[in-house]
């Protein structure tokens, strides 16, 4: 089958930009965040390619991800980075996954849990600026020390998330840091590593910062080659993993003064060359591109025009007497190599990069490649 909209998934890609972050992270260990399916990735075979390459910790969001990676066969720590409920707990017992303790009425249901059904390792969040999910500095002592005391619970981190740290030399940063310093220097000796760092803190908290002990990192997007500072990407060699694709479905000539799609928002200035693309908003294509994003095909750009649709997007080819002899079938690139970078695409959309790749939708199949072509 011919698929109209598929995206390729360079693995070779996702090897290199490991190995960018590696270097990064010196001595510290790397937390490979994998929630929402990778990205858009795909959960499973993205978990497998890292764990071939050596990661040994995995995170996500969802309960359900972190039990699909154990029954794929990843063996590595896995943690569970959202906010458990507390029925849950008895099944991160059941499949050896790491919890994340974000409240004190969390940290009763652990306690109870670990009792209850086995034993279970902690990670302990502290809202340090975020304002999403954590305990207050302020009562994060007391409850470390009743899960410290509590049997069946092994504490092994202690952490925070960063509110602006795409935002190089933020202030706001640099307080967080210190407040979880503050607290790690209080309670740090009941934990085995801490870990603050997203992508973004990665490549602008300073290399020294790396050296510190017992550090880890929870990195996602800069594995898949995005970030939301697009000279970050530059600088430190990330390549883009995902490659969206469409195939032109038809091709027509249109007179000067036709209309194309709903609502008639773009009207031929001349004879055009038009091709009809096969993939839309139901595909995961912002409808926010029409009449301002563009495609790659053979080298060149060409414009959107008209509304895009749920399954399909209009493409100006030009004047006939020029336009590229294109035939129904040949592949156009909606982001990729060939075509805008994701990064131009999330700008004409007013988005993040990984706003995108999650958007792919599940019926666009997932090409694997080694290699870019
Ligand atoms: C998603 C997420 C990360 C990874 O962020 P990136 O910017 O993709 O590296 C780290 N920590 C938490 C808590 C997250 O939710």
């Amino acid at each position: 089958m011919l698929h109209p909209a598929f995206v390729e998934i360079h693995l070779g890609h996702l090897r290199h930009n490991l190995e960018q972050v590696r270097r990064r992270l010196r001595s510290a260990e790397l937390i490979a965040v994998v929630k929402e399916d990778a990205y858009g990735h795909g959960l499973v075979p993205v978990a497998r390619t890292l764990q071939e390459a050596g990661v040994r910790h995995f995170a996500v969001v969802r309960l359900a991800e972190a039990v699909a990676l154990r029954e794929a066969g990843i063996t590595g720590s896995i943690l569970l980075l959202g906010a458990a409920f507390s029925e849950e707990l008895a099944i991160c017992v059941a499949h050896d996954i790491d919890v994340t303790v974000s409240s004190p009425v969390l940290a009763e249901a652990v306690c109870a849990t670990a009792q209850r059904h086995g034993p279970l390792r902690v990670h302990v969040k502290v809202d340090t600026g975020m304002g999403r999910l954590g305990l207050w500095p302020e009562e994060a002592p007391a409850i470390i020390h009743r899960l410290e005391q509590t049997p069946g619970i092994t504490l092994v981190g202690l952490c925070t998330h960063l509110a602006t740290a795409d935002r190089p030399g933020d202030p706001f940063m640099q307080e967080q840091l210190e407040r979880f310093e503050r607290l790690w220097r209080q309670v740090g000796d009941a934990f085995a590593v801490r870990h603050v760092a997203n992508s973004s803190a990665l490549f602008t908290l300073p290399v020294s910062y790396w050296t510190g002990p017992r550090q880890q990192a929870r990195i996602g997007a800069a594995l898949y080659g995005y970030l939301s500072c697009p000279e970050l990407i530059e600088a430190n060699d990330l390549r883009p993993v995902m490659r969206f694709m469409a195939r032109i479905v038809q091709v027509r000539t249109v007179p000067p003064g036709t209309t194309v799609s709903y609502g008639r928002t773009w009207t031929a200035p001349g004879r055009r060359r038009i091709a009809v693309v096969g993939a839309g908003y139901g595909d995961g294509i912002p409808r926010r591109l029409s009449n301002r994003g563009q495609v790659g095909l053979r080298g060149r750009r060409f414009p959107i025009v008209g509304t895009i649709c749920m399954d399909m997007t209009l493409i100006d080819l030009g004047d006939p007497e020029t336009a590229p002899d294109v035939q129904e079938g040949e592949p156009v690139v909606f982001f990729g190599e060939g075509g805008p970078s994701i990064t131009e695409v999330a700008r004409w959309a007013e988005t993040v990069p990984y706003e995108l790749s999650c958007a792919t939708a599940r019926r666009v199949p997932r090409h694997y490649q080694e290699t870019q072509r």
